[in-house]
Parts: structure tokens; C-alpha cells; sequence
């Protein structure tokens, strides 16, 4: 059946996707970004759809729509976007869920949170599953992030049990692929620029640590799963591909994937509270949305270095200094 749907964050790197399949499924889809992060470039083939309507506005700010289901995406997600200004990064987490919530119960919408592997900090259970509650320092560089999505979830239970609002928390791990702001800062943005323009590729630390690297499409796939599942099913869920690697060798596989000439240094200290290991446990998913992720690590830098070297670049705004 139609749908209006709303989907916070929608002019990003995930939200665009979301907004893309949503419109070719028929569904009545409400984009509201500030494009603090993003740019129209990620939605302006959706702008002349008929199902399609992008409306810029700052989920700080409440928001009134008629609509069935809310996917809230808005919020700086790389560390050096959600660093650049942090009281404004946790103001977004915590207010633009206060209003998403407030939108939800008034109109009984459906309301599907982004949340993050961040809300396990630097995790001492390995693999992270969702009773593990996390080890998160809440005076570090890292904290107007990681509280601000645990402050979050804790708004969305409470709307839960108090007000009967449907939620739905996914807890994403490090998701990949094209659209991604090539100057975000992160891993695999960093490592695939660098390799396809034949600069140093930057390792922050030794490169021991570890991420699990899901691609997009898998992500989205287990988004909707969620949004639309088993009823009184709210999550947490943690969605990610189990599939572990150290930061190095996910630079030998760029370097190897791109036939690329760049040298592996190591670029400097690794950042405060960055965690040292991450890795999620899917049982959960599996079991009450029967999703796993199917696209393994190759092939999706594969088609995220492909979606690189096609990309004008120089149309891309670093909205910060920490690339
Ligand atoms: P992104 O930066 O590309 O997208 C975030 C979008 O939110 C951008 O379009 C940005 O302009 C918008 N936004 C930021 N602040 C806003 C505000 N105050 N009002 C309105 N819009 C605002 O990042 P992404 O990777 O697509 O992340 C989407 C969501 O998924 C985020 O909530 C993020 O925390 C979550 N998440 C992503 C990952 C990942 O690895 N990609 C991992 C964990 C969680
Ligand atoms: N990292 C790195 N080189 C870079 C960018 C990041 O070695 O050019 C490291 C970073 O220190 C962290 C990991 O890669 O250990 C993942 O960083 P990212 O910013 O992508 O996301 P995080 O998972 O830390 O939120």
C-alpha cells in the first residue's frame, strides 16, 4: 500500500538511497534535510518526481506533516562532521528526535531511529550484541555523538512506554558505498580518494583496530526490514556486516581493488576514544527480520571506487577542516 513517508537526513549519503527506493516503490516521500552534511546534488534527479517533495529545514526545529512512517536520518555521522560543532551534533540527536517523536505520536506514525555501533564506545564485549551496554566516554571528543544517540534511544523507549509511539532502533555499523561525502573524513571515503588520485592513504594508529564494513544496499535492505517487520518488534537491532577487519588491511584491499600506485603510511596517532575493535553480532536481525548482509567487502569497494571515479570531486564542499 502507498505510503507518506517522511525520511529526516534524506539528501545524505543513506537517506538519499532511502529516498530513492521509497519513491520507485510508489511511496508519497517527504525529504527534509539543512544540508549541513549533504548536498542537492544526492537527490536532484528525484527533485521534478511527482512522489517527491525535498523541503530544507533543521529537525532542531519542529516539523508538522501528515504522514505514516518517519525514517529520522538527520545527523552528522562522520567524526569530523559531528566534531566540527558538537553542541549543535547532540542538539540534532536529542531535539530533532524530541520533534520526530512529537510529529509520531500526534499524527501515529511509525518512527524508525539511525542509531550507531557508537552507543557500544570502545566496547570490552566482543562481538557487540544489543545487551551489551557499552563503555562510552561521556566528556570526550566522541560524546556529542555517541550521547546523543544514546540520549536518542532512550527518548524513543520512553515515547514507547509512555505514549504507545511504534519505534523502531536500528544500531548501524560502518556503512559504505557511493554517495558518500568523498571530504567526510572517514575510512573508506579517505582511503578510496586517496588511492584513485595516487596520494598516501592515511593510517591513524598501527591500523590494528577494527570495523565491519557493510554496504549500503545491505543496510537499507535491513532499514526497511525493520520499519516494516514483526509487530511490537522495536530493536534495538544491530544492523552491520559481521565480516571484521583491521584498518590495514582494509588499505591493502583498496590499494589491490584500484591497481592503485598510493603508499600505506601511518599518518598519525590514533584519535582520542577511538575504538580499538567492532564487530556486530546479527543474531537478532537474523532471527526476527531473517536479514543478513550478502554483498561481501570486495565487491562493494569495488562499486564504491567505481562511483568515485565518476564523481566530480571538485563539486564536493568540505563542510570542515578535519579531512
Ligand atoms: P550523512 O552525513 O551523509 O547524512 C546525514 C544527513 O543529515 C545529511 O544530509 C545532513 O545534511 C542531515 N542533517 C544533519 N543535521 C541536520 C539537522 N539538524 N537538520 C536536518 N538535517 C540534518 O550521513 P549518513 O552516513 O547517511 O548517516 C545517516 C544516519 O545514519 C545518521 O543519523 C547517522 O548517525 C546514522 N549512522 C550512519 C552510519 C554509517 O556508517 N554511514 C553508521 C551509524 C549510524
Ligand atoms: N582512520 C584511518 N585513516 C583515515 C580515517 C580513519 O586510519 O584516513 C581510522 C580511524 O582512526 C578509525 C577507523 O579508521 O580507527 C574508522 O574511522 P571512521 O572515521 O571511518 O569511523 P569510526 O568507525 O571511527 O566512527
Amino acid at each position: 500500500m502507498t505510503k507518506r513517508i517522511l525520511v529526516t537526513g534524506g539528501a545524505g549519503f543513506l537517506g538519499s538511497h532511502l529516498c530513492d527506493r521509497l519513491v520507485a516503490q510508489g511511496h508519497d516521500v517527504i525529504c527534509l534535510d539543512n544540508l549541513f552534511t549533504s548536498q542537492k546534488s544526492n537527490i536532484v534527479h528525484l527533485l521534478d518526481h511527482k512522489n517527491f517533495e525535498f523541503v530544507r529545514h533543521d529537525v532542531i526545529d519542529p516539523f508538522k506533516a501528515e504522514v505514516d512512517q518517519i525514517y529520522n536520518l538527520a545527523c552528522p555521522a562522520a567524526p569530523g562532521h559531528y566534531q566540527y560543532n558538537p553542541i549543535k551534533t547532540i542538539k540534532t540527536s536529542v531535539m530533532g528526535a524530541i520533534n520526530m517523536l512529537g510529529l509520531a505520536k500526534r499524527v501515529r506514525a511509525r518512527i524508525l531511529h539511525a542509531s550507531t555501533s557508537e552507543v557500544y564506545g570502545d566496547p570490552e564485549v566482543h562481538p557487540q550484541t544489543e545487551a551489551y551496554r557499552g563503555c562510552v566516554n561521556p566528556i570526550g571528543i566522541r560524546a556529542c555523538y555517541d550521547e546523543g544517540k544514546r540520549a536518542a534511544e532512550t527518548l524513543m523507549f520512553d515515547y514507547q512506554r509512555q505514549h504507545k509511539v511504534d519505534v523502531r532502533v536500528v544500531r548501524i555499523f560502518n556503512t559504505y558505498g557511493p554517495r558518500m561525502h568523498p571530504y567526510d573524513g572517514r575510512v573508506v571515503s579517505n582511503f578510496i580518494r586517496q588511492a584513485v588520485n595516487g596520494e598516501d592513504i592515511t593510517i591513524y594508529g598501527d591500523g590494528l583496530q577494527t570495523r565491519s564494513f557493510c554496504y549500503c544496499d545491505d543496510l537499507l535492505d535491513a532499514m526497511e526490514s525493520m520499519m516494516n517487520g514483526p509487530d511490537g518488534f522495536h530493536g534495538p537491532v544491530n544492523t552491520g556486516n559481521p565480516g571484521e577487519f583491521t584498518i590495514r588491511e582494509l588499505a591493502e584491499l583498496v590499494v589491490d581493488i584500484s591497481s592503485s600506485s598510493s603508499q600505506i603510511v601511518t599518518a598519525r596517532p590514533l584519535p582520542q576514544d577511538d575504538p580499538l575493535q567492532r564487530k556486530p553480532d546479527i543474531a537478532l536481525a537474523q532471527e526476527k527480520l531473517g536479514w543478513s548482509p550478502k554483498i561481501s567487502l570486495r565487491d562493494g569497494l569495488q562499486r564504491t571506487i567505481e562511483w568515485f571515479r565518476s564523481a566530480d570531486l571538485s563539486k564536493y564542499r568540505p563542510p570542515t577542516p578535519n579531512y
